[in-house]
């Protein structure tokens, strides 16, 4: 590997890979990506996993998926098939190496065994909460647990002992003997296993002790090889405690580096309170399209790429910002702008006659599918004396600027004609608009006035009856503020949540081409934003998220910083 060239350093993390390759430290390059299977997958970890493979593939690397299944309380299957699911999604391949830190446990256990014999490891029978009073602060030196002296006959009796199962969860915990004084709070003894009767998802009922997650992790990555592991910035204070394991058993050494954290404008990210809201109903689920999970990205239209791509333009760095989440649609609707075919959808349908076709008049128009791709081709629409426009495009009386349908306005209908407005009927009993009227030029086939002259507007319509109807969800950010974490005061992030954040049209009337759109399928719906199909179609019900709309805010955000 070293006679190889070495990738550029675009980043600090690549600059200390080139280094440990350079000098020598490390002759290959070895991540991993290891959640902990306690909830579904976030935008976040997205970050960290294109990270970690991406770095695995710049330097011909491997790659590792690992589950840090150490707390089987709060863990489960569903969660393990959910993170494989979106991994795989993203287009990281950790070809046969599903690891789980449970595979792990006989040969942690042996390791605690040895650390006991070593003098470095004691079994302590403070209760979690005394554990805790003794700890200290940062100020002030802890307090030496009665039990740190036992013998190593004894340690290791008791230890044994908790294996199996001999006493009350909690009751005891196995500590690593470090220093009660030290200024890492970290290494003032730190619990290694306690005592839990809990199920584990892959181990059933074997164990009634558990690792904790730093007493694992290190000695995981070590198991594995891995030469770089990478993680968030707070296990930065962790480092010298997983270094202390490695050295006190003397195994092989991963070097750790830490990059921040990706936080989101208007979505929280913590596991803890999006299971909150799936638990509490505030959303439909782990993939509702308003969640920042891969899962719900996902349903919300998400392509891997644009997700791959936003993780490379935020970068990493060592200290925590918060990213615009208009950055995230940016990269979605750049990339549909270019790919996804373009058809007609009336969402709040109104009716519109044409008053000089005759009765059964239908023709067809042959449309661009994608004005950007043009090899993409041409689809057929058909056009009748009957349309469905949206409510939105008319008006009896115009607001100032209104240049859209009223009585004696002309607007064009995209690719049809032009067509001038020459009344509405209205609901006798409501004062709604009913049904517009409205007569051709037949001169402007195709939109375009044979005279030249100038119509404000362009409207989108669908031939009622040819139109097919399909169920239509927007969405909106699930808080109301950027930074849902700033709670009111005297309240929670909870009450940040945003009330209006989905909005359910039923009865919009689509183009017939969308009668075929399939679970994946994506369209520009001209005008009204990007849109996909939603799972919850199913033979006979058609139903589409709008994905992101047409404003580019990023855009915006951009030119008004250069
Ligand atoms: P939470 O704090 O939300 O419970 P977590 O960080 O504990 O999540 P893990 O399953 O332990 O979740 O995370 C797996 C990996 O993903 C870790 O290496 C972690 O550093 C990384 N990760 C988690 N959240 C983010 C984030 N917001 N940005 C970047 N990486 C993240
Ligand atoms: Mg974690």
């Amino acid at each position: 590997m070293s006679s190889l060239p070495l990738p550029p350093a675009t980043d600090f993390i690549r600059e200390a890979i080139n280094e440990d390759l350079s000098s020598g430290r490390y002759t290959r390059v070895h991540t991993r990506f290891p959640p902990e299977p306690n909830g579904y997958l976030h935008i976040g970890h997205a970050k960290a996993i294109c990270l970690n493979y991406g770095l695995a593939q710049a330097y011909g690397g491997k790659f590792n998926l690992r589950y840090d299944d150490t707390n089987p309380s709060k863990e489960g299957m569903e969660y393990v098939e959910s993170i494989k699911e979106d991994v795989r999604w993203l287009g990281a391949d950790w070809e046969d190496r599903e690891l789980y830190a449970s595979d792990y446990f006989v040969q942690l256990y042996a390791w605690a065994e040895l650390l006991i014999t070593k003098g470095l490891a004691y079994v302590c029978d403070l209760s979690a909460d005394e554990v805790r009073a003794h700890r200290g602060t940062l100020t002030e030196p802890g307090q030496e647990s009665p039990y740190r002296n036992r013998s190593v006959e004894e340690n290791l009796d008791l230890f044994r002992r908790m294996r199996a199962g001999e006493f009350p969860d909690g009751s005891r915990t196995l500590r690593a003997k470090i220093d009660m004084a030290h200024p890492n709070l970290n290494l003032r003894d730190p619990v290694m296993y306690r005592i839990l009767r809990a199920s584990h998802h892959r181990t059933g009922d074997t164990w009634c002790i558990y690792a904790t997650y730093d007493y694992a992790h290190g000695q995981s990555d070590s198991i594995e090889g891995i030469t770089h592991s990478i993680c968030t910035l707070e296990f930065e204070d962790h480092r010298p405690l997983y270094e202390w394991f490695i050295q006190a058993i003397g195994i092989y050494a991963p070097r750790q580096i830490e990059f921040a954290r990706l936080n989101l404008t208007y979505t929280v990210m913590s596991k803890r309170k999006l299971l909150q809201l799936v638990q509490q109903g505030d959303v439909r689920g782990w993939d509702d399209p308003r969640m920042p999970t891969i899962s719900g990205l996902r349903r919300r239209g998400f392509t891997p790429s644009a997700i791959r791509d936003f993780c490379a333009r935020i970068g990493v760095a060592k200290r925590d910002s918060v990213v615009d989440v208009a950055l995230l649609e940016h990269c979605l609707r750049e990339e549909l702008n270019r790919t996804a075919p373009r058809a007609m959808a009336v969402l709040r349908p109104v009716k519109l006659v044409l008053e000089n076709l005759p009765e059964g008049h239908v023709e067809t128009f042959e449309v661009q599918i994608n004005p950007e791709e043009p090899a993409a081709g041409t689809r057929a629409v058909p056009f009748s004396r009957e349309l469905f426009i949206e409510r939105d495009d008319v008006r009896e009386v115009p607001p100032p600027k209104y240049w859209r349908l009223f009585p004696g306005n002309e607007v064009r209908l995209r690719g049809a004609y032009l067509v001038r407005c020459t009344g509405v009927v209205k609901h006798p009993a409501t004062g709604e608009i009913a049904e517009v009227r409205a007569t051709i030029d037949p001169d402007s086939r195709g939109g375009n006035a044979p005279d030249g002259r100038k119509v404000k507007s362009t409207i989108h319509w669908v031939s009622a009856a040819h139109a097919v109807e399909a169920e239509v969800r927007l969405y909106e950010h699930l808080f109301t503020c950027p930074d849902p974490d700033q709670a009111p005061v005297g309240g929670s992030w909870h009450d940040n949540l945003n009330p209006a954040s989905i909005e359910v049209l039923t009865g919009c009337k689509l183009e017939p081409s969308l009668a075929a759109a399939q679970l994946g399928d994506r369209y520009q719906f001209e005008r009204l934003g990007y849109f996909c199909v939603d799972p919850d179609t199913a033979p006979g019900r058609l139903v589409f998220n709008r994905s992101v709309g047409l404003r580019d805010s990023w855009a915006k955000i951009e030119r008004a910083q250069q």
